[in-house]
């Protein structure tokens, strides 16, 4: 198996489960099938991989638990009816990965996201801290749509998209979809006997957008095309994407011994499609100077200290985009600052000891991270 497709070389996944896999037709959990997930998430995070969950099934519970499951199993739910479901499910879903991970000694966290927590960059840059904080802790973070919130015109109303958006926010490196299919074919291969499996996408063409458009999805609101448009978002940010049939016990197992499958791989690492997107992609809303000492530390990779600044310019928030110059006022890098302009105006030139009693609050330590800076 090439290395492109295969699960033991990554280092930080969010796998994507859709509610036909965790829930029964009457709205029972598969308990089986969760405790056997969980055991496969406990052995890849014993092979050094980081772990994310994106699980739906809130609604699938839900439903059944307020009595508004009578009738087909999908019956469109009104807006708010789907709402009250989730808030309901996702109370029992939470409770039910606390309970299976807790079996293998891995703590759990639940976060709940909208689309704008992912898109805006001070909710992104807040997201990203929590979530970052949760996987260095050791914890496996339960991530699912705030769907109480979440009206119709903002709603990612799939997890698909969910999970590719937060494989891009966290830099992820793989993204497993397990879904009642195992891939892509280049027609729906339940109506078409000539339908051919596809095993690698290197990049999703018009001609694969139009293979998802006829292959069959799975019953939840995702669909192939919702899964294509995930793989899409997850190779931006130089996240490979894979879809497997995951119906069956031990999934990520099954996936890890070579298990049949659609892998859309990245040609570029997580890490530098981030950096390009933060020094390419992003209008600068200020400008930082710094002296001397910090220009030699982030020439050798390190984070920008407040003690290195000397002057702030621009009316940027905090998560903005600014420039970082040198005192002749040379461009040294970019980044996404971790201080709005009154703030970081408020503790340039004072050790990150002091934030703290300057402030008011205790912020990050940096004024701009490493991992959010990028040499010019
Ligand atoms: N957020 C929804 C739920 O938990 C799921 C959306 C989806 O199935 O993609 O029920």
């Amino acid at each position: 198996m090439s290395t492109a497709r295969n699960l033991s070389n990554s280092k930080r996944i969010v796998v994507k489960i859709g509610s036909a896999l965790l829930v029964h037709d009457d709205g029972r959990l598969r308990a089986d099938w969760l405790d056997a997930l969980a055991q496969d998430i406990a052995a890849l995070r014993s092979s050094g991989a980081e772990v994310m969950i994106v699980s739906s099934g809130a609604i699938a519970i839900g439903r059944r638990l307020l009595g508004l499951a009578s009738g087909p199993r999908n019956r469109a739910l009104r807006l708010e009816e789907s709402q009250a479901a989730a808030a309901t499910g996702q109370v029992r879903l939470a409770h039910a990965w606390q309970e299976t991970l807790g079996q293998c000694d891995v703590p759990v966290a639940q976060i709940l996201l909208t689309i704008e927590d992912t898109e805006d960059r001070r909710r992104h840059l807040n997201a990203r801290n929590t979530i970052g904080t949760l996987l260095r802790l050791g914890v496996v973070p339960v991530i699912n749509e705030n769907d109480t919130i979440a009206t119709d015109e903002i709603r990612f109303g799939d997890n698909d998209r969910l999970a590719a958006r937060v494989a891009q926010m966290m830099g992820a490196d793989t993204c497993v979809i397990l879904s009642d299919i195992d891939g892509l074919y280049t027609a729906d291969p339940t109506v078409d006997d000539a339908a051919r499996h596809i095993s690698e996408v290197e990049a999703v063409t018009a001609e694969i957008a139009a293979m998802a458009g006829e292959t069959a999805g799975e019953d939840g609101s995702g669909g192939m095309i919702t899964k294509i448009e995930a793989a899409r978002v997850a190779l931006q940010s130089g996240c490979r994407l894979v879809i497997t049939d995951g119906r069956d016990l031990h999934p990520l197992a099954a996936l890890a011994d070579g298990a049949k499958a659609t892998w859309f791989v990245s040609q570029a690492e997580p890490h530098t499609a981030r950096k390009r997107w933060i020094a390419g992609t992003l209008k600068p809303e200020g400008t930082i100077t710094v002296d001397a000492g910090a220009a030699n530390a982030l020439a050798r990779g390190n984070s920008l200290l407040p003690a290195g600044v000397t002057a702030v310019d621009g009316s940027f928030e905090r998560g903005d985009p600014v420039i970082v110059c040198d005192g002749d006022g040379k461009e040294l890098a970019r980044g996404l600052v971790a201080y709005g302009r009154d703030d970081a105006q408020r503790i340039l030139g004072r050790q990150s000891g002091e934030i703290e009693n300057i402030l008011g609050y205790r912020g990050r330590e940096e004024m701009i991270h490493r991992d959010d800076l990028v040499e010019s």
